[in-house]
């Protein structure tokens, strides 16, 4: 940092700034999490130097020794970890991951049918705005109006209907578990591909607090950054019968040179996903995020489906008149960062929201636990309900910042020193 300092005091400010911000708030964004300083450290590694397109033993280009052990490691911890039969480190992103996965499985104009958007799909499950949108025909299911629970005979109605090459499941907004087995005997009945989009919760997959969807999917897709802890970044695990598709997918079909610092990075998560202590953490993430759902439920926001067996909640603010926006305004004045978030059948537009997503993995990862979520439902609350337009409103969002960082300081993000 002192170097960065010295050649570029502009950036080393942006750096600084953001730490400060880390640890004088809260971090409620369920997609977000605290990487340890030995992933940082890889991230920050001479590796970023290194071309080496290609696979392990197979490159493009020469002096690929080391890098190409990082991968191997890389590869044979996911394998370990998720009881995968092949492992491909090299996304870029998520989004980048869910492309490759298209590119092996399916062609474009080929029907896709996929979580609706609004109702807790991701962007690459067939958004207009999207390559899946625009390329393929993309089928929406969605939940159930009474329950807010997947509508499994919908799915099943709907890919008999329309006979999909690919099924996807996993969402970005979606606070409960999923039925993988039902998806595969749907996908099965009409001869389609399981494509399972494991981003959020692959984390809670590695320290074994959900079901893993490993022995259902054809292809499980997902990000590296989220519950996991590792690195901005993507990864696919897939049957062996299908490796070479996928690795072909994604180099030479969407991406070139692997980001080498980036996978390394990824196996030093993987190995720290395999401790015990990891296991501790995903169970009380899921924990924390009952306690926060609970908390939220007791001062009046509506946890959609009723709560949660995973490490988000998706609330429901209408009963307190405030949108999802402006709750996620007056929540970053009081230092507490999170979203605004359609709810499933939301009245609202995209951009204003009746909803918040909450997610705890950060926290946890701070060792925060039960009894901190009760106190964060009631500062969510607080800062909900105070309109900063009203007289004394802005005031009161400052104070309610400053017992924000009164909290997170017994629990700092990167601990000084
Ligand atoms: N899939 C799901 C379910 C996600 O939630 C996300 C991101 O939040 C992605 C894919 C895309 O990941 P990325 O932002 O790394 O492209």
């Amino acid at each position: 940092f002192q170097q960065l300092s010295a050649v570029d005091p502009e950036i080393a400010g942006v750096v600084l700034g953001e730490l400060e911000r880390l640890r004088g708030g809260l971090q409620l964004i369920a997609s977000e999490n605290l990487t340890s300083p030995a992933v940082l450290a890889a991230l920050g590694s001479t590796l970023t130097n290194k071309y080496a397109e290609g696979y392990p033993g197979r490159r493009y280009y020469g002096g690929c020794a080391e890098v190409d052990r990082a991968e191997e490691i890389g590869i044979a911890r996911a394998k370990e970890l998720f009881g995968a039969e092949h492992a491909n480190l090299q996304p870029h992103s998520g989004a980048s991951a869910n492309l490759a996965a298209y590119a092996a499985l399916v062609q474009p104009g080929d029907t896709v049918l996929a979580m609706d958007l609004p109702h807790g799909g991701h962007l690459t499950h067939g958004s207009r705005v999207n390559f899946s949108g625009k390329w393929f025909h993309t089928v929406g299911y969605t939940v159930r109006r009474d329950t807010e629970l997947i509508d499994y005979d919908e799915v099943r109605d709907l890919a008999r209907a329309h006979r999909p090459k690919m099924i996807i499941c996993g969402a970005t907004a979606y606070p409960r578990l999923i039925d993988f087995a039902r998806f595969r005997e749907i996908a099965d009945e009409v001869d389609a591909y399981l494509m399972v989009d494991a981003a959020h919760f692959i984390g809670l997959v590695a320290g074994r607090a959900v079901p893993s969807p490993v022995p259902y999917a054809d292809v499980v897709c997902f990000t590296t950054h989220k519950v996991l802890r590792g690195p901005r970044g993507g990864m696919i695990l897939c049957r062996e019968s299908l490796a070479p598709r996928i690795d072909k997918a994604v180099f030479p079909f969407t991406q070139g040179g692997p980001l080498m610092h980036a996978v390394a990075a990824k196996a030093v998560a993987l190995r720290e996903a395999a401790q015990p202590e990891f296991r501790a953490y995903a169970a009380q993430v899921v924990d924390n995020a009952r306690a926060l759902a609970d908390g939220l439920a007791a001062e009046g926001m509506r946890p959609v489906s009723g709560g949660t067996d995973t490490h988000l909640a998706l609330l429901d603010l209408r009963e307190l008149g405030v949108t999802g926006a402006d709750a996620e305004a007056r929540c970053d004045a009081a230092r507490i960062t999170l979203n605004k978030n359609a709810i499933p059948y939301d009245p609202q537009k995209p951009m204003v929201a009746s909803g918040i997503r909450v997610g705890t993995p950060s926290v946890t990862t701070q060792g925060m636990r039960e009894g901190e979520m009760r106190g964060i439902a009631s500062l969510i609350a607080r800062a909900v309900r105070t309109d900063p337009d009203e007289p004394g409103g802005a005031d009161a969002l400052s104070r309610l910042a400053a017992d924000v960082t009164d909290l997170v300081t017994a629990f700092p993000a990167y601990p000084r020193g």
